[in-house]
């Protein structure tokens, strides 16, 4: 691994190298700077006047054909996709990409120049998290063009992708997880590749001066066209899935998802991206601290600890909101990234054991109860849980919702109540608890 999970890294010192630039044929040098934390990766046009920079965001996206293309104001860096598929596959968070021209050098048309001046450059950490995005949710693009994208939830990053040329031709499957091992090794080798009726009209137009059988791949028919042997056999898949990762990088944040992905182009890919970047905005927005509905027959901590024998860590109930009549209220905890099972639960990918999720829902339970019974000289004991349902990830940041309601209460003996926690207005999880009352 060239980089541990855990934190933000940039690269260790200045290294480059110069090239062609694919679409003007100009020669062009590239320059890798390191970038402190949160800086994420910036190219920067050290040809232009001021230098301006460009951030590597997906709101910078301009153009998506055959190539990536980004840009602030009138200022244009075309064909980003190689080399920030190399950055952000081999773990550099925080980078500038420096030139001094409109385009990177296109090398052999693969990724492997990228991944050699990172080599050289190192990759070092730095003192703060890495940010992950994890999918929650299935996400779909489907584009005119017949591209499919789906993207699942999933602990690792993770790219299962179908090409198809014309007529199906060199239809090609591999399925990866993106780690910089299996990048430098299976991924980043592999070419650009073209088809000739495409790019025969770009030529005739003198659009793509720096193309040569020297850093793409021709497809003619049924034949191939290159200047060295194909580095694998199913070369087009894994360039394809090269172009995705670059891509994606566009959001900015290390996406934790499954990507499949049936014939895939930049367009779709930038959509989603874009789609992803939302659902990213969505969340820092709900994210941000809601000021809770003041006091109106709410309780606050001290209230709670009046009642409850529980104390932190094991107290899993900061405040209760409101109380609806006698049989129902709504708890409200919030979960930082402080919280002590996070360690452990799990290193690198912290997530809430769904147990204390229960424990939450009957603490708030039991204070419904201790309200019914006005006595505080019985205490309710949790006898069983029904029906319990873990439906989604609770994450550091996160803000649960607490729903509880006495569906029985028979005699003074047993009580049942239907419990649920909400996070971003989903049910992140649900059950039905039993309760028993007994002398203290
Ligand atoms: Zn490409």
């Amino acid at each position: 691994m060239a980089a541990t999970p855990e934190f933000q890294h940039t690269i260790g010192k200045v290294a480059g190298f110069s090239g062609t630039s694919l679409h003007t044929g100009a020669k062009v040098s590239l320059k890798l700077h390191p970038a402190p934390i949160d800086h994420g990766i910036k190219f920067k046009r050290k040809d232009l006047q001021d230098e301006p920079t460009i951030d590597a965001k997906i709101e910078n996206l301009k153009t998506v054909e055959r190539a990536t293309t980004i840009g602030e104001g009138s200022v244009r860096v075309h064909t980003v996709e190689h080399v920030l598929a190399a950055l952000s596959a081999m773990g550099v968070d925080n980078a500038i990409v420096e030139m001094d021209a409109n385009e990177p050098p296109i090398g052999d048309g693969s990724g492997q120049p990228y991944v050699e001046v990172i080599r050289r450059a190192g990759i070092v950490p730095q003192e703060a998290a890495r940010k992950f995005l994890d999918v929650r949710e299935p996400m779909h693009i489907e584009s005119k063009s017949g591209a499919m994208l789906i993207l699942l939830p999933d602990s690792k990053f993770r790219i299962s992708c179908t090409q198809a040329g014309p007529g199906n031709r060199f239809t090609q499957y591999l399925s990866i997880e993106v780690t910089p091992a299996v990048f430098e090794r299976e991924i980043a080798p592999a070419r650009t590749f073209v088809y000739y009726e495409d790019v025969q009209p770009l030529m005739d137009k003198n659009l793509i001066k720096g193309g040569s059988l020297e850093n793409a791949i021709v497809v003619r028919g049924d034949s191939v066209l290159s200047k060295e042997p194909m580095r694998f056999d199913d070369e087009f898949v894994r360039h394809k899935i090269l172009d995705i990762i670059g891509d994606l990088a566009l959001v900015g944040q290390r996406i934790r998802g499954h990507v499949i992905a049936v014939k895939p182009g930049h367009a779709a890919n930038a959509e989603l991206a874009r789609a992803l970047s939302k659902e990213q905005s969505r969340r820092a927005a709900i994210a941000m601290p809601k000021p809770l509905p003041p006091g109106e027959g709410g309780l606050g901590s001290d209230e709670i600890m009046s009642i409850l024998p529980h104390r932190y860590p094991f107290l899993m109930v900061d405040r209760i909101v409101g109380f609806e009549g006698d049989t129902k209220c709504i708890g409200v905890k919030t979960v930082t990234i402080n919280e002590p099972f996070f360690p452990g639960h799990f290193p690198g990918h912290p997530v809430m054991p769904g147990v204390l999720q229960v424990e939450a829902m009957a603490q708030v339970a039991s204070i419904l109860l201790f309200k019914l019974s006005k006595s505080a000289s019985r205490i309710g004991y949790f006898m069983s849980a029904d029906g319990v349902k873990f439906r989604k990830p609770v994450l550091p940041g996160d803000t649960i919702y607490i729903h509880a309601e006495l569906t029985k209460h028979r005699g003074d003996r047993l009580a049942k109540a239907k419990c649920h926690c909400v996070v971003n207005d989903a049910v992140v999880s649900e059950g039905e608890l039993m309760f028993t009352f007994l002398d203290k």
